[in-house]
């Protein structure tokens, strides 16, 4: 953990960390070096915001934001001065008491979350899986939902995953120029459902999903997504002959208009991958 977070780093607006959970640990121990305590006011997989423990009354704010497309953060504010003393701070609850009941600040009118107290120096040696520090507002959290800590293990790997399947390219692709506020949503959901969980399950290897994938996607016609999952396909592994019998077997049971437009893909992409020195052709 220490080799993440270089003491001399200094903290301003703009510093940049390779990921969220970086900067999340970063903060904690400078936190922690301060001997100041802070409260989370809002966590989730693409932000971490903690304010002093007094409240809004002291101005002390540190805001981290994963940047758009990337998984690196950044510090988009940073109040490093405490209005309040030490005194204040001490009286604040330590971790171990459980949420307290905090005065309702503007970031629970905005957020609806209660920020728990957190006593940094003893919090920035659990491991980084630990759970989140803030919860909701009046209900207490369900078991089933996953924590916003869970959830960006779950984006970084399902990141992971969708590189080693599609490659670098591909996903930077999707992840940068094409993505605006309005996309991104879906690649979000889909790099964290689609990779992070059900590509990372066990049962299937990534060679039997690829195969799956060609067969389901040449049956919905979705000529586009096919395309990206023929180029994962051979990333897995398959070969040019199975991904050819998989379309010719899919014409039995989809039709023949969705199995030819389905050749028509594969081999355009086999092609293209070849021209770019991805994959050498067999079948020409
Ligand atoms: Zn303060």
């Amino acid at each position: 953990m220490a080799a993440t977070t270089p003491r001399k780093n200094k903290w301003h607006k703009g510093k940049r960390f390779s990921s969220l959970e970086e900067g999340r640990e970063a903060l904690i121990q400078e936190a922690a070096d301060r001997q100041d305590r802070f409260r989370v006011l809002k966590e989730d997989h693409k932000r971490f915001f903690v304010g002093c423990v007094t409240g809004p009354q002291c101005p002390y704010r540190v805001h981290l934001y994963v940047r758009q497309d990337t998984t690196e953060a950044t510090v988009n504010r940073y109040i490093p001065r405490h209005t309040c003393d030490q005194k204040t701070h001490s009286e604040g609850v330590p971790l171990e008491s459980g949420p307290t009941e905090p005065t309702i600040d503007d970031a629970q009118v905005l957020h609806g979350t209660i920020g728990v107290m957190v006593k940094a120096e003893e919090n920035h040696t659990e491991e980084t899986s630990a759970p989140l520090l803030s919860v909701p507002a009046s209900t207490p959290r369900r078991k089933s939902r996953k924590s916003p800590s869970q959830r960006q293990t779950l984006y970084d790997r399902g990141l992971q995953t969708r590189r080693e399947v599609l490659g670098n390219q591909h996903v930077d692709r999707s992840l940068s120029s094409k993505t605006n506020s309005f996309s991104r949503p879906m690649q979000e959901i889909v790099t964290e459902f689609a990779w992070g969980n059900v590509w990372n399950r066990e049962g299937l290897s990534r060679q039997q999903r690829s195969l799956l994938n060609i067969g389901l996607l040449t049956a919905l016609n979705r000529s586009t997504e096919l395309a990206v999952h023929v180029r994962g396909a051979i990333n897995n592994g398959l070969s040019e002959i199975e991904i050819r019998e998989a379309i010719v077997h899919s014409l039995v049971y989809c039709g023949a208009p969705a199995a030819m437009d389905a050749t028509r893909t594969a081999d355009r992409v086999l092609g293209e991958m070849q021209d770019n020195g991805e994959h050498e052709r067999v079948l020409t």
